[in-house]
């Protein structure tokens, strides 16, 4: 599928103006439409929520907008849950999904009445000897061993990942805290990342929900939901077909009645942990080229860097690029688009067939949406770029301001003998 940038070059000029690349900007339309698609496709389960994965864009203009769903939150730290409680999430909107937690991370999200979800049996004890209970509602993470795999050859290795437990290891782990007092039970598991295929999460589903009907015949324990977590993908590629999530949905649907109704679950909760298939495509980085070299190859340098969007750099992953402006020209000439880094990793695109590219055009690299601005870092002192919302009215607000170097500074504000200039 063709893919078209949701900003036009004029927009980016015009956006630059008051905000200087590289930045930021993010879909509003598009993101409320995918998130009301969402609620749609499970409305069919009365207690379905779909808690944020907030690591995946923490700004909390994003996270408000998920909220206007009923939305919750899906943190994995101290500071991602203090910015869901800023934005207004109770307890009951929070899903505590850590692994190798410091115990001031379990005391703070005990304090906020959020579900914690427990990444491996010792943490029971690791828990209770944090906060001195066992919360009424929790949730252990499943790790199933082996590889999972689906039909259209994509495929992930649960095997090899720190997470979860094994399946005695949950068994035991219900019996367990059930003693301590908990009441009511949730399972979760993350078995593959970024499908773009609608297999995954009816077939995650089919695998948790005979789980859970297991565990709750074995243990006695109330299962009240499950939760397939995140690894819903996006086609970053043009050649990739998207997944419908309305085709998702009922692939759930179809195991939740053939498994769990005749078990005499249907009252369980269907949860998910979604970042990427929530904003990814709703997000873009603008950059401007400016410089263009002739070496052994051609590069053109942008004002973008690796600090700004990592993936990349570390996975090889692609972006899309579109020149804007150049929308419909032919992609005639082979480029490396790098930034200014000193490592030779920081390429937006090796090898990759753009049209003509002249000095001051503006890039839109595509699906930075999740896992784009959140991943950024300041090495060589570069600093984060400001995000921009492009609002359904069609006007532009900034959400996060560029980082200014007292920022990258800030950290030396106590040292009386270190003073920063200019
Ligand atoms: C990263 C993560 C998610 C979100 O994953 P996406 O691929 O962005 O949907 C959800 N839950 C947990 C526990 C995660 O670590």
């Amino acid at each position: 599928m063709k893919k078209i940038p949701f900003i036009t070059r004029e927009q980016a000029e015009e956006m630059a103006k008051t905000y200087p690349t590289p930045f930021y900007v993010y879909d509003e339309k598009g993101m409320r439409e995918n998130a009301a698609a969402v609620k749609e496709a499970f409305a069919w389960n009365r207690g379905f929520r779909e808690y944020f994965a907030v690591k995946a864009n923490p700004n909390p203009y994003i996270l408000k907008i998920m909220k206007d769903y009923d939305f919750g939150c899906d943190c994995s730290s101290y500071t991602e849950l203090m910015l869901a409680k800023s934005c207004g999430f109770d307890g009951e909107h929070i899903m505590f999904s850590s692994n190798d937690t410091p115990a001031e991370e379990f005391a703070y999200a005990a304090e906020l009445g959020t579900v914690i979800n427990l990444d491996d049996f010792t943490h029971i004890d690791f828990l209770e000897k944090t906060i001195g209970y066992i919360p009424e509602t929790i949730s252990c993470r499943f790790n199933p061993g082996g590889i999972f795999e689906m039909s259209n050859g994509i495929m992930d290795n649960p095997g090899d990942a720190k997470y979860g437990m094994t399946k005695e290891q949950i068994l035991e782990a219900f019996r367990v805290l059930k003693a301590k007092g908990a009441k009511e039970f949730g399972v979760h598991a993350f078995l593959a990342s970024n499908t773009v295929t609608n297999e995954y999460y009816p077939k995650l589903a089919r695998q948790l929900f005979e789980l859970v009907a297991e565990l709750q015949e074995k243990t006695g324990c109330h299962v009240a939901f499950v939760n397939l977590s995140g690894g819903v993908g996006i086609p970053y590629t043009p050649d990739q077909e998207p997944n419908d999530i309305r085709a998702i949905g009922e692939g759930v649907r179809e195991a939740f009645e053939e498994i769990l109704v005749p078990a005499g679950m249907g009252d369980v909760k269907i949860f998910a942990e979604m970042g990427r298939f929530m904003a990814g495509p709703y997000g873009g980085l603008v950059t401007k080229a400016i410089h263009e070299k002739h070496t052994y190859k051609e590069y053109i340098g942008v004002d973008a860097c690796a600090a700004n969007l990592m993936r990349p750099a570390i996975y090889g992953a692609y972006h899309h690029i579109t020149v804007l402006g150049k929308e419909d020209m032919p992609c005639d000439h082979i480029y490396d688009v790098t930034g200014s880094l000193c490592e030779n990793c920081d390429k937006f695109a090796v090898d990759r067939k753009l049209p003509e590219i002249a000095m001051g055009d503006y890039l839109f690299i595509h699906d930075a949406g999740a896992h784009g601005f959140s991943m950024g870092y300041n090495y060589n002192g570069k600093l984060r770029s400001a995000e921009l919302l492009l609002q359904e009215d069609g006007s532009v607000k900034m959400i996060r301001r560029a980082e200014r170097p007292e920022d990258y500074f800030a950290t030396f504000d106590c040292f009386d003998d270190i003073k920063i200039e200019r």
